[in-house]
């Protein structure tokens, strides 16, 4: 059965890059995946593993796509350890709007960290009541 995506009303950037109508500087690309450098990186090195279809959110994508993208960041990551000689990374994915997607196609960012670069993505932290976190968690746990 043909996978369902999300086909974007307007031309999307990343689907525009994916086809090659956007200049990218390429790292690596398969049937699946295309990993580009962000052309406005936290660090030097910040990469982006974009799927090959248009799909929005982390909760549209197959698990096989999912697991492909995971396993791809993992590489990633080592391989920036040693071309970069990055400390450490973040790997995130912002998925809608509210949580500062800009790109409504999915993508997973890897950004090298060294001591001291200065960049910030901590949230600052709220104080949780242990029955609020209970409660939270055992409305999750229903859905699971
Ligand atoms: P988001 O906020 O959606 O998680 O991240 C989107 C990322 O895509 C941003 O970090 C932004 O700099 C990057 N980006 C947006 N447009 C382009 C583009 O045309 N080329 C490349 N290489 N990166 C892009
Ligand atoms: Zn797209």
């Amino acid at each position: 059965m043909e996978e369902k995506t999300t086909a974007p009303h307007t031309p999307c950037i990343f689907c525009r890059i994916v086809k090659g109508e956007i200049p990218s500087t390429i790292i690596y690309e398969d049937n699946t995946l295309i990993c580009f450098l962000d052309i406005a990186p936290a660090n030097t090195g910040h990469s982006l593993i974009v799927t090959k279809k248009h799909f929005e959110t982390v909760t549209d994508l197959p698990d096989d796509t999912l697991q492909h993208l995971a396993v791809f960041a993992k590489k990633l990551a080592k391989a920036m350890s040693f071309a970069l000689a990055a400390e450490g990374f973040n790997v995130l994915m912002n998925n809608r709007k509210v949580a500062g997607q800009l790109v409504p196609h999915a993508h997973i960012h890897v950004i090298p960290r060294y001591a001291r670069d200065g960049i910030d993505l901590n949230w600052r932290p709220r104080k949780a009541l242990p029955a609020l976190l209970r409660d939270c968690a055992d409305k999750i746990k229903r859905f699971l």
